[in-house]
């Protein structure tokens, strides 16, 4: 259950796992109110949401596949009609592949990929788009979009085809930003190394974070929380002068 607050409302996409639970945590310990989505795993979604109702925040958790418009609206809905108008919204919803070649891939697993990392994205920067500008009759707010390095390394051998999308990230942050800054809006956004999560399963390599850390400069991997501190301080009042900034968290890489 929720109550009334004053507080931000913020909707973060892919909150039960990962770099976005941890974002909906340190979002909700600095006073914002957190709606969250999921695809599949709505157990962990609400784990995420009971661990924050716990510690006296406001939070909701909605099932919405990012790449349906339909379902990236009606989750903005939800959660505007649970907690309040939308100020803060995080992109962060991602999927990677089997690690391998581009030429071994299957169209159909192209296709996904480019639906959730791109379209996906395009869909939640749109709908924030349409509900936070002053030009569409919002109050303003902030953007934060979850790129990845790999965008700058292309991951030879691994997914070219997810550092493809994520280059698609790095470009609606740099338009968005600038279409929005006169009309109440920021957008930036975050691009995350090599950084501890379960999304590394889906690669296929069981040691893949061992694998890669020797590369970095910083000689580990990095956390979801190193992340969402990035993410947390390009949402809030704390940055109101940065928009249109790709903010690296990778350990130097
Ligand atoms: P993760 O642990 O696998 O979590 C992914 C989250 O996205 C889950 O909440 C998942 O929901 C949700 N999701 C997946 N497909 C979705 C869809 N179609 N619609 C809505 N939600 C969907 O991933 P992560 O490591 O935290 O990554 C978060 C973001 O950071 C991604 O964009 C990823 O590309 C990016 N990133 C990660 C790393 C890294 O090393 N971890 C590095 C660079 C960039 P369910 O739980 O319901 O499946």
């Amino acid at each position: 259950m929720t109550s009334p607050s004053s507080a931000p409302v913020a909707l973060i996409t892919g909150g039960s796992r990962g770099i976005g639970a941890e974002t909906a945590r340190q979002l909700a310990a600095a006073g914002w109110q957190v709606g969250l989505t999921y695809v599949s795993d709505r157990a962990a979604a609400e784990a995420v949401v009971n661990a924050l109702r716990a510690t006296g925040s406001n939070a909701v958790a909605v099932q919405a596949d990012v790449a349906r418009a339909e379902e990236v609206s009606a989750a903005f809905d939800a959660v505007e009609q649970a907690l309040g108008p939308v100020r803060g919204v995080v992109g962060n919803a991602g999927i990677v592949a089997k690690a391998g070649d581009l030429a071994d891939t299957t169209p159909e697993r192209l296709a996904r990929m480019v639906e959730v990392n791109v379209l996906g994205s395009l869909l939640v920067a749109r709908e924030s788009a349409r509900r936070l500008s002053t030009r569409h009759g919002g109050s303003g707010g902030s953007v934060v979009l979850v790129s990845s390095g790999a965008s700058r390394r292309g991951s030879p051998h691994e997914w070219v085809d997810y550092a493809a999308t994520k280059g698609a990230v790095d470009t609606l942050t740099i338009g968005l930003s600038k279409e929005l800054a006169a009309e109440g809006v920021r957008v930036n956004c975050v691009r995350p190394g090599l950084i501890d999560t379960e999304i590394h399963a889906a690669s296929g390599i069981p040691d893949r974070i061992q694998k890669w850390e020797k590369v970095v400069p910083m000689q580990r991997a990095g956390t979801a929380a190193e992340v969402a501190a990035a993410i947390v301080w390009l949402l809030g009042d704390a940055s109101p002068y940065t928009t249109g900034a790709i903010l690296d968290v990778g350990g130097g890489v």
